[in-house]
């Protein structure tokens, strides 16, 4: 395997750029593209290429592919969270949950998380590496394959930083989203950023139409960079201002997600402050009841207090949802998983 490059790092243009440099037409890129995407294990699969360019394929190439080290299903609603290990031996989680309008899955971007959020369980032990476009790809599509069903939604949003892996985390969504393969509609593509303004900025860029999810967890500087250290480097105004600048080019409305923390972040004046710092914008708050976290001393905050705020926010004209709480019987919550199997293997 030395040498060879995994097919899944390559997008569409990559692929062209090959053929042509080997004096081949540039309908074979078409070809092999379609064939990864219909997800080949071996290039000997491939019905409509010679055997010879079949031979250079396996010479240059390889398919990766993800092994499912564990399986969870929640017995409530189906939904579903995978440990997935690749080749190296380091190992991501992966959630698929089924709603009314098709699959959704979330997926990881690496390997660890280095923003040290101190409520999240993705954060502990650091960061181990970025994950590859390839993997990000294999996550979901060996969720497709365990479930002989195609995923119609992609969230970013389990462990890692997507901003923190902004090139390889560009490239997945280019190649999910290409029409000769797996074609997921970027509308159908959320990613979640702790506030990485310099990137959010270079993320409009690519004028894409993905939503964009801001954790959010606080209005408030102070006690924001107590829960979340990347607020130290990028203030509250400098993500407001980032984000309506994203609203402005994409016409999309950005979500901002508030884990609701007993005692930390969900008193009355918390909500409204966030009533005001939101209620010009063309956006929707998503509530999220905390998962507590082994080692972590966090505790969900009560329903009335959620609803309560839910409808504080809801006076300031802001839309407003409750994160349904899917999966709460198989560790869902963010790295939880993987964090279980580090400690059980060492
Ligand atoms: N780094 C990105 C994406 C990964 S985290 C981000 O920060 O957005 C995905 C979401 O889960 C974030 O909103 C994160 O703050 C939240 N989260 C992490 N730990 C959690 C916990 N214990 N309970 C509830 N939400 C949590």
């Amino acid at each position: 395997m030395i040498n060879k490059i995994n097919i899944k790092n390559l997008t569409f243009a990559d692929i062209i750029n090959y053929f042509c440099d080997k004096g081949y037409p540039k309908y074979r890129a078409e070809q092999l593209f379609q064939w990864v995407y219909k997800d080949i294990e071996d290039f000997d699969q491939i019905k409509n290429m010679p055997k010879n360019m079949i031979e250079m394929l396996n010479n240059d190439f390889y398919i990766d592919r993800a092994v499912i080290e564990r399986k969870q299903k929640s017995q409530y609603d189906g939904t579903a969270k995978y440990l997935l290990k690749f080749n190296d031996g380091n190992a991501v989680e992966a959630v698929l949950m089924h709603y009314e309008h098709g699959r959704s899955i979330c997926i990881s971007t690496q390997v660890g998380c280095r923003m040290n959020c101190t409520f999240c369980a993705s954060t502990i032990g650091g960061l181990v590496r970025n994950l590859t476009c390839g993997e990000m790809l294999e996550e979901v599509m060996v969720v497709e394959r365990d479930e002989t069903a195609k995923i119609s939604n992609i969230v970013l949003m389990g462990s890692g930083e997507p901003f923190d892996n902004y090139d390889e985390v560009i490239k997945f969504i280019r190649i999910i989203n290409d029409s000769k393969g797996m074609n997921i509609g970027t509308r159908h593509i959320t990613i979640s950023t702790c506030g990485v303004v310099p990137k959010i900025y270079d993320f409009i860029k690519e004028k894409l139409q993905c939503t964009l999810a801001i954790s959010l967890h606080s209005a408030e500087d102070q006690r924001r960079s107590e829960i979340m250290p990347v607020n130290k480097k990028y203030s509250i105004s400098e993500v407001i201002v980032a984000c309506k600048q994203y609203t402005e080019e994409t016409k999309r409305r950005v979500t901002f997600e508030y884990a609701l923390i007993k005692d930390i972040n969900d008193a009355k004046e918390d909500a409204h402050k966030l009533g005001n710092l939101l209620k010009s914008m063309r956006c929707h708050v998503n509530l999220i009841p905390v998962n507590s976290v082994e080692g972590k001393t966090y505790l969900k905050s009560e329903r009335n207090t959620i609803n309560d705020f839910k409808e504080t926010l809801e006076r300031y004209g802001i839309e407003t949802t409750i994160r349904r709480e899917l999966g709460s019987d198989i560790d869902a919550a963010c790295g939880q998983l993987r964090q279980k199997y580090i400690e059980q293997i060492n």
